[in-house]
């Protein structure tokens, strides 16, 4: 178990759903701390997604930029 409940994968990441959000709610994670050691692209692309996410999840919307589809 992470700090602030969260669980993690089997690989040791921060276990997180498409929402980016995870097992802890209101507990977001991204990039490396949730795929693993990766590259910065996928860091940098995850992040804004998950900034959408964070953004709605108060809101129920978001009027973020989408990341460019891959
Ligand atoms: C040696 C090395 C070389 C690499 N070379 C490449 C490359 O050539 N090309 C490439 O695409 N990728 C490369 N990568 C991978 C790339 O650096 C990562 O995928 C990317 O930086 C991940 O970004 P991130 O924001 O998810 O995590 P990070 O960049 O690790 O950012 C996490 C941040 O959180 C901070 N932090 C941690 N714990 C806490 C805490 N408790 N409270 C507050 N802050 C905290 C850390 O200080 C850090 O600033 C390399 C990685 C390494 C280690």
């Amino acid at each position: 178990m992470a700090p602030l409940g969260c669980e993690l994968s089997e690989r040791g990441n921060l276990k997180a759903g498409s929402d980016y959000q995870t097992t802890a709610p209101g507990v977001f994670a991204c990039g490396d701390a949730r795929r693993g050691q990766s590259l910065v692209v996928w860091a940098i692309w995850e992040g804004r997604e998950a900034a959408r996410d964070v953004d709605a999840y108060p809101m129920g919307e978001t009027s973020l930029p989408a990341s460019p589809e891959l």
